[in-house]
């Protein structure tokens, strides 16, 4: 019987996101096998058993192009064109139908945990991009940031996530635009 993966029990827009932002900085959740391992636990999936949930190298390096994928296709919905060459390392994930439940995506060769997650993720990824909602899922717009997070804005105008840095880029943004529009100028 062939294993797989311990689904934590997210939703399709949850699991892009907790695999979207799993780098901010120096911190990289996605560095090895054990580090996704901690955080694939840490997302309130069951302790991996001893004799499986490792992962290689290269489904390691794949989870991380699938979440460069992901912060690319967010961008866009963020108004900025993304390059998604390094989506080119996903070519070697194998993925089959899987019809246990509702027909999903699973590893071609499951038991090795980043290749279960990336299987799974890409699954969400087709479902959460034919939805209405999509549009909403944007990375930030910080060079440096590109934290993924749902735009729940009135007119889906936000652009920048909530960290203190980006925040003050967001207000620095908005005050050389009001600087701008001269007083008195009506718009159009
Ligand atoms: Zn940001």
């Amino acid at each position: 019987m062939a294993r797989t993966v311990s689904w934590p029990g997210l939703g399709d827009e949850e699991l892009l996101i907790a695999v979207a932002n799993t780098a901010h900085g120096e911190r990289d959740e996605l560095a090895d096998s054990a580090s996704v391992r901690a955080w694939w636990h840490g997302l309130g999936a069951p302790a991996p058993t001893q004799d499986g949930s490792s992962a290689a190298p290269e489904s390691v390096a794949m989870l991380r192009a699938l979440r460069g994928l992901i912060r690319g296709l967010a961008l866009r919905n963020n108004g900025i064109e993304p390059d998604l060459s390094g989506s080119a390392e996903l070519d070697g994930l194998a993925v089959r139908l899987d019809l246990r439940g509702a027909p999903s995506l699973r590893a071609d060769e499951p038991g090795d945990l980043a290749r279960d997650i990336s299987a799974a993720t890409v699954a969400a990824l087709l479902r959460a991009t034919a939805r209405p909602g999509w549009p909403r899922v944007k990375a930030c717009r910080g060079d440096d940031c590109r934290w993924v997070f749902v735009d729940g804005s009135r007119n889906s105008s936000r652009r920048w996530c909530a960290m203190a840095n980006c925040g003050n880029r967001a207000k620095m943004v908005t005050f050389r635009d009001r600087h701008r529009a001269t007083p008195g100028r009506h718009p159009g």
